[in-house]
């Protein structure tokens, strides 16, 4: 899942990992974000559970 840094605007993807761990977050609260860490400028650029359910593969996991 790709996504794009709110600071530096360089796109970096998220791993299954880190896709799992957001999901719980959103199932637990969904109006939580999650802090995906950007590679090239290490800030963290929040997440709102509307991107996953945007993805058809993250929507599936939010529902499941
Ligand atoms: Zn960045």
């Amino acid at each position: 899942m790709q996504i794009k840094c709110s600071f530096c605007g360089v796109p970096f993807s998220l791993t299954q990992e880190q896709i799992a761990e957001a999901v719980a977050i959103y199932k637990n609260d969904s109006h939580a974000h999650f802090d995906a860490h950007c590679p090239k400028c290490r800030r963290s650029t929040k997440l709102a559970k509307k991107i996953f359910e945007l993805n058809p593969l993250t929507r599936k996991m939010l529902e499941a």
